[in-house]
């Protein structure tokens, strides 16, 4: 049996061409880029509270490593595959270089429901996994986080069982293999909100460039986990409503606007936002049809197709999500005017600070959080406008602009490089 091919994978890669109609693009760098430079796939036991034993089926799509190290999450998640990976991982090549850091692209994860295993379960998945894949990770080989599924202790696991595997004299120097850790264990302050926290710096640049107020702008939020949860209460205070909101269990709608807190703490306790009072249910067409002023997406991908594209009743779309709006869904959202604020560029603010923790491991200090929001808020604001202008001088989209960008830094490398031998 053939698996369906990826949608996400042929959205990636037309818009990569897309990218190419809009600066000159040498015909090597295009090859290159199209295929990730590796594609590791393993197989592991673990054993479960019942004593028996399961077999996991673990990734690593290492796609390109140019700019610096690997760098991108991984996902614990049941419907994972190969060419979805290889998408998110290109996907963060794209994103690394956009924002201008020393890093690559690369996701992995492993095939699992979290959500049926037990904590230790989940540790000795976790552990099993990271010691499969070995030498293949490293702060100065490929540096994973947080993504769908997995969150800052699930990447103290992968630290504990990294560092126990490397010589006594190098094991401290070994923090920096993951990213998103808890603060106690070698992570840095703000990393946690840091995905909501720049998406948020976004839609400020943006109504600030269409002169209007986010005060009194009502949201929909679909997937209320690291990333929707806290764009939600960062807009909360800005005077945004979220007056609909979805996940993995369904769609609920509160003209009223629902109060971030509570709901957040909800999730927190019960895993969803199912069982949450004071919320009317929907069905998925009725949420994305529903009139907002903004859409976060921030779930999966490939949410926003023709359809949805073709219902959606927002001024804009700010995509917490790795790829939540398919090549004909965003044909036909350019088609109606509604501004897109792209992956790449809306949900950087996580990679940022990732860079932030990196650099801290690497020198055995400490930021200030204040220091990380200021550093987070001018590297958003910077990048958001580089895109927007090009944007606008090309009378593009600001996907086509942020992907032509971020193409822009790697073809100098490239070209200043040459290929090896
Ligand atoms: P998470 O696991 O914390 O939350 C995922 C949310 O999506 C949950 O609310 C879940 O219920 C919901 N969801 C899952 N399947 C769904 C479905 N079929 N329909 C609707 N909702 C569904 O994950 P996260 O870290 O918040 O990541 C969310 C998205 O943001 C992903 O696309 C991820 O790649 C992207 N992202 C995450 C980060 C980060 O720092 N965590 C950074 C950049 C991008």
């Amino acid at each position: 049996m053939t698996a369906e091919p990826s949608v996400f994978l042929a959205t990636i890669q037309d818009q990569l061409l897309r990218a190419s109609r809009l600066i000159d693009v040498p015909e090597h760098v295009l090859t290159i880029l199209s295929q990730p430079k590796n594609e590791l796939i393993v197989n592991f036991p673990v054993l479960m509270d019942d004593g028996s034993y399961r077999l996991f089926k673990g990734y690593r799509i290492q796609h390109n490593n140019l700019l610096g190290p690997y760098k991108g999450g991984l996902r614990f998640h049941p419907e994972v595959r190969l060419d979805d990976f290889k998408a998110l991982a290109m996907n963060m090549t794209f994103k690394c270089s956009l924002l201008d850091l020393p890093f690559g692209g690369a996701k992995g994860g492993v095939k699992c429901d979290p959500t049926t295993l037990s904590r230790n379960e989940l540790m000795r998945v976790t552990r099993r996994f990271t010691h499969a894949l070995g030498d293949n990770i490293g702060p100065d080989q490929d540096i994973p986080a947080p993504d769908v599924g997995t969150d800052a202790q699930t990447m103290v696991w992968i630290m504990d069982t990294f560092i126990n595997t490397q010589g006594a004299d190098r094991r401290h120097a070994q923090a920096g293999v993951v990213t998103g850790k808890p603060v106690d264990c070698g992570g840095t302050y703000g990393r946690e909100k840091a995905t909501g926290q720049g998406l948020v710096h976004c839609l400020i640049a943006w109504a600030l460039e269409r002169g209007v107020r986010l005060e009194g702008m009502t949201a929909l939020v679909q997937g209320y986990g690291k990333v929707g949860s806290h764009a939600a209460l960062i807009l909360a205070r800005l005077g945004v409503s979220v007056v609909g909101v979805g996940d993995h269990c369904g769609y609920w709608l509160n003209p009223e606007g629902f109060n971030e807190h509570r709901m957040a703490d909800h999730v927190k306790a019960r895993g969803t936002i199912a069982g949450y009072a004071s919320a009317t249910t929907c069905t998925r067409e009725e949420f994305f049809a529903h009139k907002a002023d903004i859409l976060i997406p921030a779930a999966l991908h490939n949410q926003i197709d023709e359809a949805e594209a073709r219902a959606l009743q927002v001024k804009v779309v700010a995509e917490g999500a790795n790829g939540p709006v398919t090549a004909a869904g965003d044909a036909v959202l350019r088609e109606r005017g509604i501004d897109v604020i792209p992956d790449i560029l809306a949900n950087a603010g996580g990679v940022t600070v990732s860079y932030y923790e990196w650099v801290q491991n690497r020198r055995q200090e400490r930021w200030d959080l204040e220091v990380i929001d200021a550093s987070l808020e001018k590297a958003m604001r910077r990048c958001y406008a580089r895109v927007s202008d090009l944007a606008t001088d090309r009378r593009c989209s600001m996907r086509d602009a942020a992907f032509a960008l971020s193409l822009e830094r790697m073809i100098k490398v490239y070209q200043a490089r040459g290929i090896f031998p």
